[in-house]
């Protein structure tokens, strides 16, 4: 049995930690850094470095969870709609359509599968997808949208870091302008604290404006579930202080992959993490600790 003073040369991420939890030294080795960013890697560094590792550089798999299906089923069935039916032709029918024909399509994706549905579950599942789609019906009338792309990928380089984001729909303004638009299927924020939610689709402007060479004026959250909309304008300030941010970020896990160093952050995300057998905060807590993880993780 290896004693205190060994040295792991070279393991997986996940007996690595088990085994830092024993007592053994982890070396320092440079860990690979990804080769792009996008919102919600930055979004997930920021949150708990750990956790990034585990699912952005070591890639061990995550559990597939309800509301991630649901949100994917319903952005599938609404990039359908505005791919195949024409303006004046994208009723609240052809969308539950198209929302019908995504469920299909993804009865053998892993995703799906893994969460074991029974009969009732695929119920709740379709029912309350179907909820959301009406409830976009409610706060958007998608034939008077000029939508000239659906979940377009663009890529881009700023200031030495590789861009990467996924649009979920960009659209002519009456004026001419683009308007980056990104359907949300979780809760909308409490008012005053709105601001926050923005920084992910300010991400999207700015690779717009680095990659298509144009700048959008706005920017819209589409909660479906509330539902609400929420607009910002941008601003060459607001894109600044991006740049600078995602930089940081940046160059932060530039410097945790050189000294493999990627803390975990415990926080009320804890419970919903796909890596707490592997964590070393919220293991501690598990067994009694007295870890911030555990006394989140169990919801006190
Ligand atoms: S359980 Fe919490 S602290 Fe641990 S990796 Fe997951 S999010 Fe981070």
């Amino acid at each position: 049995m290896a004693g205190a003073d060994s040295v792991i040369a070279s393991s997986g991420a996940a007996n690595a930690y088990r085994n830092a939890g024993r007592g053994l030294t982890l070396c320092a080795m440079s860990l690979p850094v990804p080769n792009s960013l996008s919102p919600s890697k930055v979004s997930s560094f920021r949150s708990c470095p750990l956790a990034f590792r585990f699912s952005a550089i070591d890639r061990l798999p995550e559990i597939p969870t309800p509301w991630a299906v649901k949100g994917t089923l319903v952005h599938k069935a609404l990039e359908s709609l505005f791919w195949n039916a024409a303006p004046g032709k994208r009723s609240l029918a052809a969308g539950l359509e198209s929302l019908d024909a995504a469920w299909h399509d993804s009865q053998d994706d892993p995703e799906v599968t893994g969460l074991n549905l029974d009969g009732a579950g695929a119920d709740t599942m379709l029912r309350e997808a179907t909820k959301l789609i009406e409830n976009y019906f409610s706060i958007e009338d998608p034939n008077e949208v000029t939508a000239i792309g659906v979940e377009i990928t663009l890529e881009a380089s700023v200031e030495g870091t590789r861009l990467r984001g996924i649009i979920d729909r960009l659209d002519l303004d009456q004026d001419g302008s683009l308007v980056v638009t990104d359907y949300k299927t979780g809760s909308a924020p409490r008012a005053g604290h709105e601001q926050a939610r923005f920084e992910g689709v300010n991400f999207y402007a700015l690779l717009c404006e680095e990659a298509l060479g144009i700048r959008p004026t706005k920017v819209r959250l589409v909660y479906l579930k509330n539902p609400v909309v929420l607009t910002a304008e941008i601003s060459e300030q607001s894109l600044r202080g991006l740049r600078k941010r995602t930089s940081a970020v940046w160059s932060a896990i530039q410097r945790a992959c050189v000294t493999e160093d990627f803390r975990p952050k415990p926080s009320p995300l804890c419970p919903y993490c796909s890596f707490q057998a592997i964590c070393p905060a919220f293991a501690c807590t598990e067994t009694g600790g007295s870890g911030e993880a555990g006394a989140r993780g169990s919801g006190a």
